[in-house]
C-alpha cells in the first residue's frame, strides 16, 4: 500500500504512493478539508478539476450531525457526500480536547455538543466503530491534543493515555483500511521520542505528527517538527497535522513529511485572502476596484482564466456567495500547483534548490506588484 517512488538529494524529502480503496495518492500532498462532508462552497467534480487527490472529513462533527449510522445507511461517506476519491477522517479527539468542558477519563472522554451542547462519552473503540461507519480509506487514532502551552507533565501525561488508546484502536479495527498513529508530546523533544517509540511500537500503517500548530511559537514549531519528523519510520507514510501554511508545508516536505491538512486554505479564502506566489492579496481592498487583471495570469484556475481582480473585489463586497466558490477554487489551485512543483522538484533532484528559491521569492515580496502590503500569511 505505500511506496517509496523517488528519494530527494541532499534532503529527507520524497515521492511516495499510498494505495487507498478509492484510489492512489501520490505526496507529497496537501489535503483539503471537508468538515461537515463538504469543502465549504465548492462540488466534488470541481475538487477533481482542481486535481485534489483526497479530502479530510471531521469525526467529531459527523458524528454528531447527522450521525454515522446515517451516513452507513447511505452507503458510507463516499456515496453520501459525493466524492469518489480517498478520504482521511480525523478520530475526533483534536477537536473533543479543544473544548473546555472535555473531561478524561482511563476509558474515553465526556465532551459536549458544539450543536446543542448535549453529552456524549467516546472511547478509543467508539472512535474506530464510527470511523469505520463512515468508511474511511485512512482513519486516525483517537489522541489526546494538549495545547502548545501545555506543561510538562500534562503533556507526558497525554503522551501515555495516547499510547494505551492507540493500542485499543488497532485492536478493535475491523474492516482492513488504512490506520495512522498519531505521535504527541508538545515541544519537549524527550517525549516526542518516547510517543515515537511508543506509538512505532504498535506498528500502524502509517505515522503522524500531532499538537503542533497549536499555539506554540515558530521556533519550537520548526524545531519539535524537524526533530519528529526524522525519528519516523522511513518505510511508512508520514503525515503532519494540521499545518497548511505553504512556508511549513516545504519545510516539512524536506524534513520528509508525505501529507498535510489545514482549513486556511479555503478559510482563508472565504475571509478574502487569496494566494499568490509573491505573498496573501486581500481582495476587500479598494485598489482592486478597478484592477481588471486575474489574481495571477499563470494561475491555470477556472476563477483565473473567467474572472478578475475588480469582479471578485465585487462579489466580495456585495456578499455573493459566488465570491467562496471562486476563492476557494483558486486557494485550492494555488495548494494543488504548490504540491504538484514540489513533487516535481523532487524527482528532478532539485528540491534543495526549489527550497531555496522559494524561500528567496517570499522573503523578497515584491509588494509594489499589487501596490499593497502583503499580509503576512506565507
Ligand atoms: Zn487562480
Amino acid at each position: 500500500m505505500f511506496k517509496i517512488i523517488k528519494e530527494g538529494v541532499g534532503t529527507l524529502a520524497r515521492c511516495t504512493s499510498i494505495s487507498t480503496k478509492h484510489g492512489i495518492i501520490d505526496t507529497p500532498e496537501f489535503m483539503p478539508v471537508g468538515t461537515q462532508a463538504t469543502v465549504k462552497s465548492i462540488t466534488p467534480k470541481m475538487l477533481k478539476e482542481i486535481g485534489t487527490q483526497i479530502i479530510l472529513a471531521n469525526t467529531y462533527h459527523l458524528y454528531l450531525k447527522p450521525g454515522s449510522k446515517v451516513i452507513r445507511k447511505a452507503g458510507g461517506l463516499h456515496k453520501f457526500c459525493g466524492w469518489d476519491g480517498p478520504i482521511l477522517t480525523d478520530s475526533g479527539g483534536f477537536q473533543i480536547f479543544s473544548l473546555k468542558a472535555t473531561k478524561i477519563s482511563e476509558n474515553g472522554a465526556y465532551f459536549p455538543s458544539i450543536f446543542n451542547g448535549s453529552s456524549h462519552f467516546i472511547t478509543p473503540e467508539d472512535s474506530i466503530r464510527i470511523q469505520e461507519e463512515l468508511g474511511s480509506d485512512i482513519m486516525m487514532v483517537l489522541d489526546i491534543c494538549p495545547a502548545g502551552t501545555g506543561s510538562y507533565l500534562h503533556v507526558a501525561d497525554a503522551v501515555d493515555t495516547t499510547t494505551k488508546w492507540a493500542k485499543r484502536c488497532k485492536t478493535s479495527k475491523k474492516n482492513d483500511n488504512l490506520l495512522f498513529g498519531i505521535i504527541q508530546g508538545g515541544i519537549y523533544e524527550d517525549l516526542r521520542l518516547r510517543s515515537t517509540e511508543m506509538i512505532c511500537e504498535i506498528d500502524f500503517d502509517g505515522f503522524a505528527i500531532g499538537g503542533l500548530s497549536v499555539g506554540e511559537n515558530k521556533a519550537d514549531f520548526h524545531r519539535i517538527m524537524s526533530y519528529t519528523a526524522q525519528l519516523l519510520p522511513r518505510d511508512k507514510p508520514h503525515y503532519l497535522m494540521g499545518v497548511g501554511k505553504p512556508s511549513d508545508i516545504v519545510e516539512s516536505v524536506n524534513m520528509g513529511i508525505d501529507l498535510f491538512d489545514c482549513v486556511m486554505p479555503t478559510r482563508n479564502a472565504r475571509n478574502g485572502q487569496l494566494f499568490t506566489k509573491h505573498g496573501t492579496v486581500s481582495i476587500k481592498n479598494s485598489q482592486f476596484i478597478e484592477n481588471f487583471n486575474p489574481i495571477e495570469n499563470s494561475c491555470n484556475c477556472y476563477c483565473c482564466k473567467n474572472f478578475t481582480l475588480s469582479y471578485l473585489n465585487h462579489l466580495y463586497h456585495t456578499h455573493e456567495l459566488l465570491y467562496y466558490t471562486l476563492a476557494t477554487i483558486h486557494n485550492l489551485q494555488y495548494m494543488h500547483n504548490l504540491m504538484m512543483t514540489i513533487r516535481k522538484a523532487i524527482k528532478n533532484d532539485n528540491f534543495y534548490e526549489f527550497r531555496r528559491l522559494f524561500y528567496r521569492k517570499i522573503d523578497q515580496v515584491p509588494s509594489e506588484i499589487y501596490g499593497l502590503k502583503y499580509l503576512d500569511i506565507q
